[in-house]
């Protein structure tokens, strides 16, 4: 099969496209003909490599899969060939303790498809039978595939790890990001009152249309001033995070007296610098998120089904375009998902 592979850590001239052999299916897994397979910043820190995560080369990156059910393996019932599925990227044991206790995205031996094990950057992927899912038919391949990580890191984020509650007021940083479009609208159907944050005016107009009741541009203007403005000085009650260094400091000044920091990434950096006194006097909590449970994308999926949620994608290419897509994405000239699909 065609695939795009690299055989070294590195920059985006390490993507090759090329032939492997095709996989085949464990007796527990099932063999998917990809049909769209979205990009995430994952698979950028995998591809630059980072400690967390141990690659075996050449490796194919790719959390987010829909596509075909191509053939399944012998102990795999109920899911057959030629359904059209998308697939769950967190694969969790389900036998730990966390995992029975629902909290699956801390499984003990948790890994993340395309970045623990190959992905969909491919005509064929490998996945086990639990993590497939069936599509909603309100969905096309490229929104199946836009939505998963993105929304469900979002929800965990918002709705579990920061339990954002109607009324209250929420700063989206990067709002043009997958995740920022997606915790936009999770926020707005919370019933939260949300401030976007994104460094070009026509991503702010894409925010705004999207939901967004107030917007910042913060390369023309300091968002945490801007922030005490929209909010009468008191602030907001969550910062949406995973920018890191970029923009840290600021968003612990943007926060409400008992105001929440919610971060699952650092695009910009893995180190901030943190004024302490900010943590105590005014009462802050900061927390951490990745992923989200299989519950949470149970959740998204019902409302991404009814149109309750919306995919939002940027772009599509074709595979052998891997690494333009995921130049587009360092150069942050998206606004939403960037989409592959195999030819
Ligand atoms: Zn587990």
């Amino acid at each position: 099969m065609k695939a795009v592979v690299f055989h070294e850590h590195g920059g985006p001239e390490k993507l090759v496209y090329q032939d492997v052999p095709t996989p085949l299916p464990g007796e527990d897994e099932v063999l998917i003909r990809v049909k769209a397979c979205s990009i995430n910043h994952v698979d950028i820190w995998v591809r630059q490599g980072i400690p967390a995560y141990k690659t075996v080369f050449p490796h194919i990156s790719g959390c987010d899969v829909a596509g075909m059910v191509e053939a399944v393996g012998k102990n795999v019932a109920g899911i057959n060939r030629g359904e059209k599925v998308f697939v769950a990227p967190g694969l969790s044991c389900f036998r730990c303790a966390y995992c029975l206790s629902g909290q699956d995205n801390m499984c003990i031996a948790y890994k993340i498809l395309g970045a623990h094990t190959n992905g969909g950057y491919a005509e064929y992927v490998t996945v086990p039978a639990i993590n497939v899912l069936t599509m909603p038919n309100t969905l096309r391949f490229e929104d199946a595939a836009s939505f998963p990580l993105a929304f469900l890191t979002a929800w965990h984020m918002l709705i579990t790890r920061a339990e954002l509650k109607a009324g209250q007021e929420v700063l989206v940083l990067a709002a043009g990001s997958g995740i920022g479009t997606a915790a936009i609208q999770i926020a707005k159907l919370a019933g939260a009152w949300v401030i976007a944050a994104a460094g070009r005016d026509d991503k702010l107009e894409r925010a705004k249309a999207l939901g967004a009741d107030e917007v910042i541009n913060y390369r023309r203007e300091d968002f945490s001033n801007k922030i005490r403005e929209f909010t009468g000085g008191k602030g907001v009650d969550v910062v949406f995070e995973h920018v890191g260094p970029e923009t840290w400091e600021k968003s612990l000044t943007s926060l409400a007296k008992n105001g929440k920091l919610v971060t699952c990434g650092a695009t910009s950096g893995p180190e901030a610098k943190t004024d302490l006194r900010y943590i105590f006097s005014r009462q802050l909590s900061i927390l951490g998120s990745m992923m989200g449970t299989r519950s949470d994308l149970l959740e998204v999926t019902k409302l991404m089904e009814i149109g309750k949620l919306k995919p939002v994608i940027d772009s599509v290419f074709p595979l052998n375009e891997a690494r333009k897509a995921q130049e587009r994405m360092l150069e942050r000239n998206n606004f939403g998902k960037l989409i592959l699909v195999p030819s």
